[in-house]
């Protein structure tokens, strides 16, 4: 099992579990990702990650976990700060048009039901029209970053498991990455950490969030 894009017929059926033991892995399959959240190079020695895939009809269903340090730097200060990720997840991860699957197999026999479902039949067919006619995903459920229908094989799913971590790594870092809660940050008069130092800049009381922009902004 590959951990970028990989066919779901290809997983054993009966689920398949994969370690990510060595830390070097990251830097690869997260390239894009890291580069982007300009985080590259953040990853701890210690970081690992497992995961158990079970194909079902309709989607897969992933279980797993991520494990160790990550190097990041005070969003106020720029010191460094190592955050402890232990993120443990349980997903279902839906086929895109698993939707239309799961209308036209409605039990058959309920005579009530059936002009109902013929009606959503017909809309279906509709909708599934416009989905193939527009290339887009319809159902709001499905990650089209982690499952997608194969270009060469008709029916056929593949998954992102590294897109997938990645998106467990963004849910366990906080919001705002600070060494410490009361942070004071830069002076955006002098640039002094005043962490460290106190400075003897006057006058007006600023936003200290802005503090780390201000000091970009003098020193660009
Ligand atoms: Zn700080
Ligand atoms: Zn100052």
């Amino acid at each position: 099992m590959k951990l970028t894009w990989f066919p779901v017929n290809a997983i054993n059926p009966e689920g398949e579990t994969l370690k990510i033991e060595d830390s070097s892995v990251w830097p690869e399959i997260w390239a894009d990702n890291l580069v982007e959240f300009d985080m590259a190079g953040q990853i701890g020695s210690d970081f690992s990650g497992e995961l158990f895939v079970l194909p079902q009809e309709d989607g897969c269903l992933v279980r797993g976990k991520l494990m160790g340090t990550m190097h990041l730097a005070c969003s106020r200060c720029t010191e460094g700060v190592d955050i402890v990720i232990n993120q443990v997840f349980d997903t279902f991860e839906p086929y895109p048009g698993g939707h239309f699957k799961r209308l036209t197999d409605l039990a058959p026999g309920k005579t009530h039901d059936k002009g109902r479902r013929r009606n959503e039949d017909r809309q279906d067919r509709k909708l599934e029209e416009a989905h193939q006619r527009d290339g887009l995903d319809i159902d709001p459920d499905v990650d089209e970053e982690v499952i997608r229908e194969m270009a060469d094989v008709r029916g056929g799913m593949e998954i992102n498991l590294a897109a997938l971590l990645w998106q467990e790594l963004v849910l366990a870092l906080p919001i705002k990455v600070l060494c410490k809660p009361d942070c004071r940050g830069f002076c955006p008069q002098c640039g002094k950490n005043l962490n460290l130092e106190a400075c003897s800049c006057e006058g007006e009381i600023l936003d200290p969030r802005l503090a780390v922009l201000r000091n970009l902004k003098i020193n660009s």
